[in-house]
């Protein structure tokens, strides 16, 4: 019987364990230590960012940036409707009013004529997401906010290293939010990050992820805070995963070049486009199975799943949800929807090897 293939799995095989270790030796176990600046530094180092504060998962660097530019009771933020949860939950937990909107055909990230349609007097920001390592169009963004005087708060969750005219995402935004969750592009077990060029935001970001102490005056708090932090343990893993960051893309683009050359031709397959401004990077392996294909994209689940070929659908829509359905009045959403139903994500886990990969293409071509 074949083993089973994982659709993602963390790979550790670096210093991480020498440098959890350490912590455990020295009893830095905590939110303070050396690992924890040093990972901030070499991440911001990286998207060539000037500041960086580590959190303790993505989806709070997506609240504490809401928080850090006071968007609150009355505002309203612009998001996709095809993302995940995080982005408009952390938008809902602060009180403003999320607005959905449809996406691009080609990039599956935010349509930026839907922008357009929806900014009002009480629009404070948008948040693009960079959504299956594909870059948002960053420049017709940043000319869309720069008019309307409104922030930008990237999410890059899924996105880390992808450049859009040569600049990598995470260096546009007011804000821009990583995650560091097991299944992303580099790993801190739980963690996430907010990155900024503006030092007040981060001076902010800093003094709201420690519960919103007072940096001058130990235990006097002047506004109401969090615990935010990411601990020296997580960021020992995170600078091991970045000592190895160029292999880990390059194994990723060897990955996605592979699944590219075998189902490039198949009629019932839709590849994820490489368009000519921006430099996508591969999370997981992201296709659309159109309606050529011989069997619909659940039909295709199925067989995988006895195949023991580990597979993601892409996310629902938000529009669908009914937790959601009030902030979806502006918009038809008929690309998300049809993008959410067709998509696809298959196993990119950096131990693939040869043999795995031609048995899941396998497993693809004798179906669609
Ligand atoms: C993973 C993810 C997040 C949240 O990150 P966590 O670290 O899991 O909290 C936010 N946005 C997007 C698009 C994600 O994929």
């Amino acid at each position: 019987m074949s083993k089973f293939i994982p659709v993602a799995e963390p790979v550790l095989d670096g210093n991480e364990k020498k440098y959890i270790n350490k912590c455990i030796d020295t009893n830095w176990i905590s939110s303070q230590g050396e690992f924890v600046e040093k990972f901030e530094k070499d991440f911001s180092d990286y998207c060539n960012v000037s500041y960086g504060v580590s959190t303790s998962n993505g989806t709070v660097a997506l609240h504490l940036a809401l928080e850090a530019l006071d968007i609150g009771e009355g505002d309203e933020v612009i998001i996709p409707d095809l993302t995940f949860a995080a982005t408009i939950n952390t938008v809902i937990y602060t009180g403003a009013t999320p607005v959905l909107v449809d996406i691009d055909e080609d990039s599956w990230t935010i349509d930026v004529d839907e922008i357009r349609k929806n900014i009002n007097k009480n629009t404070k920001a948008i948040i693009p997401v960079h959504l299956y390592g594909q870059p948002c169009a960053m420049d017709e963004i940043l000319r869309v906010a720069e008019e309307n005087n409104i922030y930008i708060i990237e999410d890059c969750a899924e996105a880390h290293g992808a450049e859009f005219n040569g600049k990598k995402v995470g260096s546009f935004g007011d804000i821009s939010c990583f995650s560091f969750y097991g299944n992303k592009i580099i790993t801190t077990g739980e963690g996430g990050i907010c990155l900024t060029d503006d030092k007040d935001l981060y001076k902010r970001m800093k003094k709201l992820r420690d519960h919103g102490m007072s940096p001058k005056k130990r235990y006097w708090h002047d506004e109401i805070g969090y615990n935010y932090r990411m601990t020296n343990m997580q960021a020992a893993i995170g600078v091991a995963q970045l000592e190895k960051i160029d292999d880990i893309m390059s194994k990723r683009k060897w990955i996605s070049e592979f699944y590219d050359k075998e189902l490039k031709d198949l009629s019932g397959v839709t590849l994820q486009k490489n368009l000519i401004d921006r430099n996508k990077v591969c999370w997981m392996y992201s296709v659309l199975i159109n309606e050529e294909s011989k069997v619909s994209r659940d039909e295709i689940i199925k067989i995988l799943d006895e195949s023991k070929i580990g597979n993601r659908p892409f996310f629902y829509p938000m529009h669908e949800m009914d937790i959601y359905k009030e902030y979806a009045e502006n918009d038809r959403f008929e690309k998300s929807t049809k993008i959410s139903q067709r998509g696809l994500n298959l196993p990119t886990s950096l131990n693939l090897t040869e043999e795995d990969l031609k048995r899941v293409i396998y497993a693809i071509k004798s179906e669609v």
